[in-house]
């Protein structure tokens, strides 16, 4: 069969992509949070032996791809690699797999068990139907593993730092270990003769405080997760807004997203991606509709 006779939206939806050889595509595959089981890795290499050319690309976005797959094998090395669980990925105007760092599960760094949050945007959100490509997210910590301000949308975790003056010795280290330079020291004439305190537009949440204070007077006083919006890199960069600094709970997030996503489906062009609606409708007025449930909430308690 000639490839012009094939479907490209449909195949595209599930992951193929016409090579620029007639004939040939790429199969990309999912891999959550960039995890895949020893097994499945087995069976992708079979199935690239078998139905490719013996090698597999791995992409920018923890995917996993084989090339040079002939369309008349495309169904069948589907259901070989179905057969070891491993779904395909998605190509086109909806929303792509999301990538993950390990977060707190494995890296010492992480503040949010990333494969959870992970596992359930997927569950609610995967190949959803945008005006274009929409990627998501989310890293453990500020390191910033897996960029969440180049998607659009990206959940950092973060944590707020709380000065607790009986623990500190006022040797000034924080202010030089503060990568942002956010902490700042006021002389006062309370008795104690100085106070510690940062400026929350500068600091990014990152817990270097908490973690390098050698008398601990630096504690955590909230933890959760940043959500920014409207990242992309590709023709048209745009570092994504922040949303909300700290979001307290995982509902409240997934409550976020869904309604992010929506705005985007109401406001955005087809091909435009979420970051250049915003710059078009206003980031004020995005944000509000957003958060107004919220906002509504607060006004009502
Ligand atoms: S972003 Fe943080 S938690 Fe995630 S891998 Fe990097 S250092 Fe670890
Ligand atoms: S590093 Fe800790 S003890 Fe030293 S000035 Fe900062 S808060 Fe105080
Ligand atoms: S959390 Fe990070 S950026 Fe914020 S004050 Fe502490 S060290 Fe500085």
């Amino acid at each position: 069969m000639s490839d012009n006779k094939l479907d490209q939206a449909a195949l595209g939806r599930v992951g193929m992509m016409r090579q620029t050889q007639q004939e040939y595509y790429v199969m990309r595959l999912k891999a959550l949070a960039g995890d895949l089981t020893s097994r499945q890795l087995a069976c992708i290499s079979s199935v690239a032996e078998q139905y490719g050319r013996g090698v597999v690309h791995l992409s920018t976005r923890q995917g996993v791809e084989i090339h040079y797959v002939h369309q008349d094998n495309l169904e069948r090395a589907k259901q070989v690699l179905a057969e070891a669980g491993i779904e395909m990925g998605a190509c086109g105007p909806r929303v792509r797999v999301i990538v993950a760092c390990p977060g707190n599960e494995t890296c010492r760094w992480g503040v949010i068990d990333t494969k959870e949050m992970t596992r359930e945007l997927d569950a609610r959100h995967f190949k959803a139907e945008t005006p274009s490509k929409f990627k998501l997210s989310v890293t453990g910590c500020s390191h910033n593993c897996t960029k969440a301000n180049e998607n659009d949308i990206g959940i950092r975790g973060a944590i707020e730092p709380r000065w607790e003056r009986e623990s500190c010795t006022d040797c000034g280290l924080c202010l030089s270990f503060c990568p942002l330079k956010a902490i700042g020291r006021e002389e006062t004439n309370d008795g104690h003769g100085f106070h510690y305190a940062v400026d929350e537009e500068a600091c990014i949440n990152c817990s270097i405080c908490t973690s390098l204070c050698p008398t601990s007077a630096w504690v955590v006083g909230r933890k959760g997760y940043t959500v920014f919006i409207g990242g992309t890199m590709g023709k048209v960069p745009r570092f994504a807004s922040i949303l909300k600094r700290i979001v307290e709970t995982e509902e409240e997030v997934y409550e976020l997203v869904d309604r992010a996503i929506a705005s985007y489906r109401k406001h955005g062009l087809k091909k435009e991606r979420f970051g250049h609606t915003i710059d078009r409708i206003g980031l004020e007025n995005i944000m509000e509709e957003i958060l107004e449930p919220e906002l509504q909430h607060i006004r009502q308690h």
